[in-house]
């Protein structure tokens, strides 16, 4: 089990990272919410539901899914290219550069991330996020952390030369799997790390940056956030500036994270396809995280890609309903209980057992898989599941060794191997050498 509510260790653990989703409260506040979140929600992980008729898809029977020898095969042959990990933070929080203390070559089992369960999931390539939080915006760190953050996927990628190896292209990715390692990208998190400089832009860049999610959870002075009041509706026009500088790069435009009137406003000026490196499906669990049909319907035209986010609360329907409404209510229980922290506790409990958590399970998941595919296209979607940056994962897809019980669910649902190695990397490799191509043509 993940989540361990009994032990000091994991709850503080969990806090730092539910701040991540939390959808931009202040750290305090966040802090508070997160840690009566994390033991309600640890709660309930293990519970059972029945199978009912018109059961919700979080109350449906859950089997065990047991991995064929097909799915194995599979994995084997091609490689999971995830659009999105946060273990970065989570070493920068719990070990340090030399990764003494936090060592990945032996079982991590606090982390959903370690070396051998990355072998054991088939990951082949991944982008490591270089996150730092939306409120060092505010205090003009974002662009220094972010550079760090940066250092210690280098760092990583150095202490453990033989499984992990920098890449920048999807050339560099093919020739990195082939020679069986595990090709690291940088995945920029956030448009706060610019600091509002096209300059910095191009430092992260050439420092190895090869995707930058236009927002985190705050709006900026030229993106609105899905998580946040509209300073822009939409992009600035030094935000489309800052999309026609990344084609100029060759760096991907990520619009997870943002509203959608910004990715409308991307879509419109982006020359390469864009990605959506964590995101879900919104018609199948209402939440602002996830993307709307309207901007589904458009990725055939565009030739991006959508990868699936795991995290319960973007997944489940149930689950996103709750987020919603936390998010929403805890915004108006904060001003109207201010520093009464006591207050705010026993609000914040009321809430929290109004509307629990329910982890939902890997079942979930691919009815995301299932809902992008049926709107975009088997050629739209991939997996981006966030792992170390949430705190409850549905069931089955616990970590990143997992992601073939996915790939079997998805068997059994009907989809072939051509279309499971799509989804796993062709589709965001194809989306890669996009890109390339239109910044040699733009840098001509
Ligand atoms: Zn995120």
């Amino acid at each position: 089990m993940f989540l361990n509510i009994f032990s000091p260790y994991k709850l503080i653990f969990t806090v730092q990272r539910e701040c991540r989703v939390c959808l931009g409260a202040p750290a305090a506040w966040a802090t508070l919410a997160t840690s009566l979140l994390a033991t309600f929600s640890g709660m309930t992980y293990g519970q059972q539901v029945d199978t009912k008729k018109n059961a919700t898809s979080s109350q449906r029977s859950q089997p065990t899914v047991v991995v064929s020898q097909r799915a194995l095969d599979l994995h084997r042959r091609s490689f999971i290219f995830d659009g999105h990990n946060d273990l970065p933070w989570m070493i920068r929080q719990k070990g340090s550069r030399t990764f003494e203390k936090l060592d990945i070559a032996r079982p991590q089992p606090e982390l959903h991330t370690d070396i051998a369960r990355l072998r054991q999931g088939g990951v082949g390539a991944q982008f490591w996020s270089v996150y730092v939080p939306s409120k060092t915006a505010y205090d003009g760190t974002a662009h220094q952390m972010t550079l760090e953050q940066i250092e210690i996927v280098k760092a990583m990628v150095q202490k453990y030369p033989s499984v992990f190896e920098m890449a920048y292209t999807s050339q560099d990715v093919t020739r990195i799997r082939a020679a069986g390692r595990i090709a690291s990208l940088v995945g920029v998190e956030g448009g706060h790390a610019i600091d509002n400089s096209l300059d910095k832009l191009r430092r992260l860049f050439q420092l190895g940056a090869r995707y930058m999610t236009l927002t985190h959870s705050d709006s900026l002075d030229w993106a609105d956030s899905s998580g946040d009041k509209a300073k822009n509706q939409g992009l600035s026009e030094f935000g489309r500036e800052v999309v026609r500088e990344m084609n100029r790069l060759g760096m991907l435009v990520d619009i997870s994270h943002v509203s959608p009137e910004t990715m409308q406003d991307a879509l419109d000026t982006s020359e390469a396809p864009v990605i959506f490196s964590h995101s879900s499906a919104r018609a199948i669990a209402d939440h602002p995280r996830n993307v709307p049909d309207a901007i589904l319907k458009q990725m055939p035209a565009d030739g991006g890609v959508v990868m699936v986010n795991f995290y319960s609360g973007f997944v489940v329907p149930e689950s996103a309903r709750r987020s919603r409404i936390l998010a929403e209510q805890g915004r108006e229980l904060r001003l109207k209980f201010g520093e009464d922290a006591d207050g705010m506790k026993k609000a914040l409990a009321v809430l929290d057992a109004q509307h629990p958590m329910l982890p939902g399970s890997v079942y979930d998941v691919a009815d995301h898989v299932d809902h992008i595919v049926k709107i975009a296209g088997i050629d739209h979607v991939g997996i981006g599941g966030d792992y170390d940056g949430i705190d409850v994962v549905p069931r089955q897809i616990e970590d990143v060794s997992k992601y073939p019980v996915l790939t079997q669910v998805l068997l059994d649902r009907g989809y072939s191997e051509t279309d499971l190695e799509k989804l796993f990397n062709k589709n965001i490799l194809r989306v890669m050498d996009a890109s390339e191509k239109v910044a040699a043509k733009l840098s001509k």
